[in-house]
């Protein structure tokens, strides 16, 4: 059985004039346990909606979703999907874009990993030790905790941002375009970190891209998103090799080789 399994799932927002606009068209997809999948597709295909939605940010139009074998409907609000299901949904956890988006200013970075296992109901005395372990797991100081994000660098904040991400042990990581805003070496430096988590971890990887060339290099298997909808899905050798729909053509022809 996959670790998740998303089956038809649609969003559609109203856009300015009023008129309704089909982000997510009857997306499904599904990783195992320790995969790493990629999600591409160019700006605007839907990517970062399907994120929000698996981890409670977006309600769905229709849909559903399995993971760790507990279904649950993200049609509904998500404060009114089962109890069982909001508590696998703990298993997941996000990394976005822009890494300072992960921690408010006004706190340090210690306590923003905190909060990373704090809704788990661990107590208080107990985080600080999980959260100096997962910044040595990142790669970062202990002594990190006690900055501000904006005292480090974008890549520093990323390697943050992902070890509150994983503080809690999740079993699957959806990583939203986490290297896009990062400069090209250290774009490399985070994806080696995320492959190297997740075999040390077993922990599956949505990763989320437009770049194929990162994908390439991460990715197993891969799934093209366009207009909403699953154009195209594969290994991603075969995909690169001989991408068959145009959506896959433009990506495959936008990477540069070096
Ligand atoms: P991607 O991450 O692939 O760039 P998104 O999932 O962010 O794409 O967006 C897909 C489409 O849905 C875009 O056209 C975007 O403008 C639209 N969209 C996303 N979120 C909203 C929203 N909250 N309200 C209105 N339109 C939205
Ligand atoms: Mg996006």
């Amino acid at each position: 059985m996959a670790l998740l399994e998303v089956c038809n799932v649609g969003k559609s927002f109203r856009k300015r004039g009023g008129e309704l606009f089909r982000a997510l068209d009857g997306v499904s997809l599904s990783v195992e346990v320790g995969e790493i999948v990629g999600l591409v597709g160019s700006s605007g295909s839907g990517k970062s909606t399907m994120a929000n939605v698996l981890v409670g940010l977006e309600t769905a139009d229709a849909g559903t979703v399995r993971f760790q074998g507990v279904e649950g409907d993200v049609s509904v609000k998500p404060s009114r999907r089962s109890r069982e299901f909001r508590e696998a949904q703990l298993g997941m956890q996000m990394v976005f874009q822009h890494p300072t988006s992960s921690f408010s200013p006004r706190m340090k970075v210690g306590e923003g990993v905190a909060e990373g296992i704090a809704y788990r109901g661990v107590a208080r005395a107990e985080r600080m030790p999980l959260v100096l372990d997962a910044l040595e797991s990142v790669g970062l100081p202990r002594a990190y905790a006690g900055k501000y994000a904006w005292e480090l660098s974008g890549g520093e904040c990323q390697r943050a941002a992902i070890a509150r991400a994983i503080v809690g042990n999740p079993v699957l990581l959806l990583a939203d375009e986490p290297t896009s805003a990062l400069d090209v070496t250290i774009q490399a430096q985070i994806v080696r970190l995320l492959a190297e988590l997740c075999a040390e971890r077993s922990m599956a990887c949505l990763f989320i891209s437009h770049d194929l060339a990162l994908v390439r290099s991460l990715c197993t298997r891969v799934y093209v998103l366009d207009s909403g909808r699953v154009v195209e899905e594969g290994p991603t050798t075969h995909v690169f090799a001989s991408p068959q729909s145009d959506a896959a053509k433009l990506l495959v022809s936008s990477v540069i080789d070096i």
